[in-house]
């Protein structure tokens, strides 16, 4: 078995159920009560899954959309500030095995900014996890360009978790089967991801690290054409002074959570490169032991095997 680290494993912090349980609609009753039990828990069944999963160390975030949610901005900033205080608190209970992605209120960018670089410096997290909008705001708007600087000179990766958009795309009227994890969240996060790479967030934070779940949103899949449309509609410009490959390549990094599947991680690792792609689970809502089971058996060579289960995520994390 091969010793992996995750960074898409979550948790529930005690002021931000309310705003997680309207993400659990309709789902069965029993199957409610196990996750609320498994994202509460720091100590026994996580600690067990984990290792039974050969998971020496997992990055927890908040289940989103937490505070992003809160319609409150004044708000949104204590409840983040408490969250993470409170997620502090877990890790230092089991140093080795923990870290943290920051919960944060990016309905005040500045003070989103504040919290990253509090949870960072004096909190030792790893970077930050955002759930997709805020209340109609994408990342790539100029009014964030003060949280993407403090991003790029703190040096840490920002996971960009998939969340519903503010409105309905109209394809998914009468299909609701679709909304959601099924393609919903797919092709919002991956407009998002894109809106950075086109509005030019990059080309102004060169350094900025974005890391994508669900092994890139299918964005590897897509790389030419990105490049082929821009090409032959619209040429490079001052936003994208290099095509979307370069960007998406440079800026953005991968995660297998939820996506325990052979062909798409090769393209992910021939598209993206070796360097690119992590291991996670998306504990506890994907099983643990499907992706265990993924990760030590999908073909690999050896080295290329340990690169992605855990060696990328050391790097990029600067786990020692
Ligand atoms: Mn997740």
């Amino acid at each position: 078995m091969v010793r992996k680290i995750a960074l898409e494993e979550h948790f529930l912090a005690p002021g931000l159920v309310p705003h997680w349980e309207p993400t659990v609609a309709g789902i069965p009753d029993a199957v409610v009560a196990r996750l609320r039990r498994q994202l509460t828990d720091f100590d026994d069944e996580r600690l067990r899954t984990m290792d039974e999963a050969g998971v020496s160390r997992a990055i927890l975030s908040l289940a989103g959309p937490g505070v992003q949610a809160e319609p409150d901005a004044g708000r949104a900033v204590d409840l983040a500030a408490a969250a993470n205080d409170f997620l502090a608190a877990q890790i230092s209970r089991h140093p080795t095995r923990y870290g943290g992605f920051a919960h944060l209120p990016m309905q005040n960018p500045k003070a989103a900014a504040d919290e990253l670089e509090r949870c960072v410096r004096e909190l030792g997290m790893q970077g930050a996890m955002i759930d997709g909008q805020t209340h109609g705001q994408y990342l790539d708007e100029p009014r964030n360009d003060v949280f993407w600087e403090r991003v790029q000179a703190l040096d840490v990766p920002i996971y960009l978790h998939p969340a519903d958009p503010e409105a309905e795309y109209a394809g998914f009227r009468g299909q609701p089967k679709l909304k959601r994890a099924t393609w919903e969240w797919t092709v919002e996060t991956a407009t998002h991801a894109l809106r950075l790479v086109f509005a030019g967030t990059f080309e102004k934070f060169p350094g900025a690290k974005l890391v994508l779940g669900h092994l890139g949103e299918t964005l590897p899949y897509l790389l030419w054409r990105f490049d082929s449309r821009v090409s032959a509609l619209y040429g490079l410009s001052e936003q994208m002074k290099h095509l979307p490959s370069f960007y998406i390549r440079r800026n953005i990094a991968l995660t297998t959570s939820g996506m325990c599947s052979a062909e798409p991680l090769r393209c992910a690792i021939d598209a993206m490169g070796a360097d690119s792609v992590m291991f996670s689970v998306d504990y506890p809502f994907e099983d643990s032991e499907v992706a265990r089971e993924f990760m030590d058996t999908t073909p690999l060579d050896a080295a290329l095997r340990e690169r992605i289960a855990h060696g990328n995520a050391e790097r990029l994390l600067k786990l020692t």
